[in-house]
């Protein structure tokens, strides 16, 4: 069992709280970029559920089904079980995902009384996510007041995309409002640009474009490792079809569906958020291997779709980089599924993408052959690390006079 300090990574959904621990500095045999362990409560509010993974030892509880208990609760437990379970060991920090930190926040952020305000105000723009992120720091706050807690945002990495491509079609008072393009997924893309050079060093400081494809999915569009453009938007609605999004849709649709329809503002974000995609199209299921595994025709179109759109939006994001030198898999889909990354290459080969097919099965990490005119990768990402990466990062130059850490 660790003898150290850790950085708590939680990562809060409206039902679940995903957590893991990292080494807070390396030393001794603790790699920084390697978790102790972590777990998971699911089923809040539903039948509640922890399972965990610390020091090689499995652990599980559940709740009596119905019991009302509500988050609070839940990181009260954690931060009991954690005591009893690693005595020796401390928690230096948290480090939290926060979906959206807006135009502000650029960076990760110590998070205090006025930041918790500020971020509170960013709500209505990720109404599904941004509460229960919230009052994940709120609950630790709480309970271990001493404990300093970093927000990393998935919006972050985004805010190096030019201004005139953050805004949409609208009069510019609404962007003024906050009505513009975010782009998501940025603690996953920051990662694969931390790692993009030691795979491929001449994409790392040219054009590349990561497809980010698990139960949500995107493209961002690297330039020397800075994020130049994202299939996300404003929400995280946008652009690919996804497992249970809708992907692009005219927006002409909504209002249809608003007028003629008459659906209200809930029932259309449960259809565009819960009940579409993958999920919708197929009648069938959320997840790839279902769809690969059926026959249903419905299945298969699905499996289409969600391939087309992948490499028409590679060939948008190429246009605003003015041309591709590699492209990037990543994420459940990307990183496990050699058919969905072969259907996607075949076509992208008037772009000069050229899959070496056994490489592709074997899972790569190169997967273009010799030949290819653009670099074809698979590397895996991995979210938790980067929130712990940057809660250390912050807390260590915490430690040194630094310039303030927001844009
Ligand atoms: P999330 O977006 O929830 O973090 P992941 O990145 O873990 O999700 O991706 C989960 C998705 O990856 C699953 O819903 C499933 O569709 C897909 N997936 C996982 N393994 C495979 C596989 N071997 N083949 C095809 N799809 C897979």
């Amino acid at each position: 069992m660790p003898n150290t300090n850790m950085v708590l990574v939680v990562n809060a959904g409206s039902s679940s709280i995903k957590f893991s621990l990292y080494p807070a500095a390396a030393g001794g045999d603790a790699r920084v970029d390697e978790a102790f362990g972590g777990g998971l409560i699911e089923g809040i509010g539903i039948q509640p559920q922890f399972k965990a993974r610390i020091a090689g030892q499995t652990v599980e509880e559940s709740w009596p089904q119905g019991r009302s208990l509500d988050h609070e609760h839940f990181y009260g437990f954690l931060l009991d079980w954690l005591a009893q379970t690693l005595p020796q060991a401390a928690i230096a920090a948290a480090g939290h995902r926060v979906v959206h930190g807006g135009t502000a926040f650029a960076a990760p952020t110590l998070v205090d009384g006025a930041v918790l305000a500020e971020l509170e105000r960013l709500v209505p723009l990720a109404p599904l996510h941004q509460p229960h992120n919230l009052a994940a720091i709120r609950a630790l706050g709480a309970r271990a007041p001493g404990i300093p807690q970093v927000a990393c945002f998935d919006t972050a990495f985004h805010r190096s995309i030019p201004a005139r491509d953050q805004l949409y079609g609208l009069p510019l008072s609404f962007a003024e409002e906050g009505l513009r393009r975010y782009g998501f997924h940025g603690l996953s893309y920051e990662f694969i640009a931390g790692a993009l050079p030691t795979y491929d060093a001449d994409a790392a400081a040219g054009r590349t474009i990561v497809a980010h494809l698990g139960n949500g999915a995107s493209l961002c569009a690297l330039q020397h490792g800075r994020s130049r453009a994202c299939t996300m938007g404003f929400s995280t609605l946008d652009g690919l079809i996804m497992g249970t999004r809708c992907g692009n849709i005219d927006p002409g649709a909504l209002i249809y569906l608003l007028r003629e329809k008459g659906m209200d503002v809930a029932a259309l974000e449960k259809l565009l958020y819960k009940e579409s995609g993958l999920l919708g199209l197929s009648g069938l299921s959320a997840d790839m291997r279902d769809l690969l595994a059926s026959d249903k025709p419905e299945a298969g179109q699905a499996v289409e779709m969600f391939c087309d759109r992948v490499a028409q939006q590679v060939a948008a994001l190429a246009a605003q980089l003015g041309g591709l030198d590699a492209l990037v898999f990543t994420a459940g889909i990307g990183e496990r599924s050699a058919p969905i990354r072969a259907a996607i290459c075949r076509r992208l080969a008037w772009l000069g993408a050229e899959l070496d097919d056994a490489a592709n099965a074997a899972g790569g990490p190169r997967i273009g052959t010799a030949g290819s005119r653009i670099g074809l990768w698979i590397i895996p990402t991995d979210e938790e690390s980067m929130i712990a990466r940057q809660t250390r990062a912050l807390l260590a130059g915490r430690r040194q006079p630094r310039a303030a850490t927001r844009a």
